[in-house]
Order: structure tokens, then sequence, then C-alpha cells
């Protein structure tokens, strides 16, 4: 654990450690979330737990789209009124979750878990990619929305994806206008978002 901290007994640090290791959890802000949970109900602490144990015991991911569910396919892929002529390809499934805020998509999604990053050893291969062009041979897909991050990683993956998908004739839009770059789709706003799904250009 970081100096600075007070020093504590055994439990209580080790529960710092664990909560130190989620994103965006610095040492001191888990020494906070420790002592909260420390001080809290007892069915409140249970709930935490019994929610992360069953995350992780009944999430699996959706068999057509990657999405998290929990049967085998998702809520999007079963839901009739869907659009299936449009597919929007995303890095993470927390990204459907701020693009179905902005209500205005109907069409359906596939999630690669990832982009492509050569720095970091990150080849096509590692994201859902061959599951992806699986999906559109011979589908009646028309459309295919690349909504990857606007970061480089993003900017790359949506590249390649353009290229491999230029063959099968259908048409590919990037969400672009009002996302600057560098943007994660998880933080964007409704209304930016809004703006970026209605304003998607050819790519
Ligand atoms: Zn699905």
């Amino acid at each position: 654990m970081d100096q600075g901290l007070t020093p504590t007994v055994e439990p209580v640090s080790k529960l710092i450690q664990e909560l130190n290791k989620l994103p965006g959890v610095g040492p001191k802000s888990a020494q906070r979330l420790a002592y909260h949970l420390l001080r809290a109900p007892e069915e409140q602490t249970r709930l935490l737990t019994e929610a992360i144990l069953s995350v992780k015991q009944k999430i699996s991911l959706c068999s057509v789209c990657f999405n998290v569910t929990d049967a085998d396919t998702c809520l999007i892929c079963r839901n009739d009124q869907r659009d299936r002529s449009q597919i929007c390809i995303v890095e993470q499934p927390q990204d459907i979750l701020a693009l179905e805020h902005t209500g205005i998509y109907k069409g359906l999604y596939h999630v690669l878990h990832g982009a492509i990053s050569p720095t970091e050893g990150v080849g096509a291969d590692d994201v859902r990619i061959k599951e992806l062009m699986n999906r559109l041979q011979g589908s009646s897909v028309s459309e295919v929305i690349l909504a990857t991050n606007t970061n480089l990683e993003g900017e790359q993956t949506a590249m390649y994806l353009s290229k491999i998908i230029s063959p099968l004739s259908i048409r590919i839009t990037r969400l672009a206008q009002g996302l600057p770059f560098g943007t994660e789709l998880e933080y964007a706003d409704d209304v930016t978002l809004t703006r970026a799904i209605e304003g998607r250009q050819e790519f």
C-alpha cells in the first residue's frame, strides 16, 4: 500500500488494497470507501457483496453481440423492435449504456471488447472482429456505425474495420461530430452523443 496512509489492522488494510485495484480508485479513495463500509449497516455490505458475486456468477456475454447478458442472447438482440439492418460497433459494453441512454439509436450492437493497439500488442485477433465479420457475411445488415473511441486506438480500429468491411458493400459511418479527439464514449454526455449519432458521416 502507498505510504502516507494511516496504518490499520489487517482485514481493513486488505479491503483497502482490493478497493485500490479498482479503476479510478486511488489509495485515498480506497481508504475512504473501506472506512465507509466499516461503518455501514451489515445489510448494506451484504447487498454489495451479493451484487458483486452475482455479476460474476450470472452474467456472461451475448452469443451474438458480446454485450453482457444473463441469458444466451442479450436484451437488445432479443428485442423484436430493434432495427436489424444497423449494427453499431463499440469497444466496451458500457458504451452501449451511454448510447442507449440517448434513446435515439434503434439498431443492434457489436462489442469488440477492446481496440487494436499495436503499441500495446493488441491485434485484430485479440478483439471480437472475427465474430463481427462472421455476423456480417450474408446478413441483411445495410449500415455499420463505427462508434469506437475517438482516441488513437479507437481511430486505428475504425480504419481497420472500414478496410475489411468495405468489400461487403455495407454503408460504413463513423460517430464524429461533436466528439472531441480523446473522448471515451462512456463519459460523453447525452447531447454530444445524440449529435454524434445523428451527424454520423460516411467513413
Ligand atoms: Zn446481444
